[in-house]
């Protein structure tokens, strides 16, 4: 296999033209991006003086994943501690690095040499909870669930506050807007209970803060715990109005009631 996805949480063994064969565990590392990392083939065995880290993908190298008894044979760990040690989270053991790369919603947004990497709105928050406008940088994406997808960021934003170089972040695609948007967990979890009418101006169809920051902000004297049917916007991309409404009933019962926090959230990658 040369250009089909590699797995992440697998021992592979990568045939490099012109160089001993690699055999190395898949992780991605936060900072540095997929890689594998292991030790060159000598014979039968592995010369386990040095170590090997490779990045992936590698475009037209060979490679396959090991099989049980080979794993068993060469006396390899499975997961090696070191990838939880050294490189925290990992995605599910076996699923392809890459399947964002033909998601629907990404396709045609990737650099050709990068095909991991497009550009992202970054943001400290809308205009009425931040003065910093968003900003386009370059995300490398590293995970998807659903249509929101994660990614860490490559350049460093010229005014934000709360994204910097390196920084994790999620965006969705949003209507409207040139590039994805970033969205925090907050905005995730009570995105569900409202509609967001688009941008009269523009089309954007997302909000800069979760709805319950954006009320703070734009009412400050309702009493916390309030129920707010609908309530306006500014559109964070261009300055026009967004209306926001809720899903919850005009007497005040949630049509949709909210099922018990699971163990693991659902917008939660790994
Ligand atoms: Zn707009």
């Amino acid at each position: 296999m040369a250009d089909a996805l590699v797995p992440a949480g697998t021992w592979i063994r990568l045939e490099i033209p012109g160089q001993p064969a690699i055999v190395g565990f898949t992780y991605a590392d936060p900072q540095a991006g997929f890689s594998a990392q292991g030790w060159k083939v000598e014979g039968t065995s592995l010369d386990q003086s040095s170590r090997v880290i490779v990045r992936l993908p590698m475009p037209g190298v060979p490679w396959r994943p090991l099989n049980p008894n080979e794993i068993a044979a060469l006396g390899l760990e499975s997961p090696p501690s070191w990838v939880a040690e050294f490189y925290g989270p990992q995605p599910p053991p076996g699923s392809p690095w890459g399947v964002w790369r033909e998601h629907p919603k990404l396709k045609g947004r990737f650099l050709p040499d990068h095909p991991d990497d497009l550009q992202v709105f970054v943001h400290d928050g809308g205009p009425r909870t931040s003065p910093n406008p968003a900003e386009a940088v370059w995300v490398s994406v590293t995970g998807v669930n659903g249509e929101v997808f994660r990614g860490r960021v490559l350049n460093q934003p010229h005014n934000l506050r709360s994204v910097r170089q390196g920084s994790e972040i999620t965006f969705v695609v949003a209507d409207g807007a040139e590039f994805p948007v970033m969205v925090t967990d907050k905005y995730l979890r009570e995105r569900g209970a409202w509609v967001i009418h688009p941008c009269r101006k523009c089309g954007h169809s997302e909000l800069f803060d979760a709805p319950s920051d954006l009320m703070r902000a734009v009412f400050p004297n309702v009493p916390a715990g309030a129920q707010m049917s609908m309530f306006s916007a500014f559109c964070p991309l261009c300055g026009g109005v967004q209306v926001v409404q809720s899903k919850a009933g005009p007497d005040g019962g949630e049509t949709a009631p909210a099922a018990p926090p699971p163990k693991r959230p659902w917008w939660k990658f790994w």
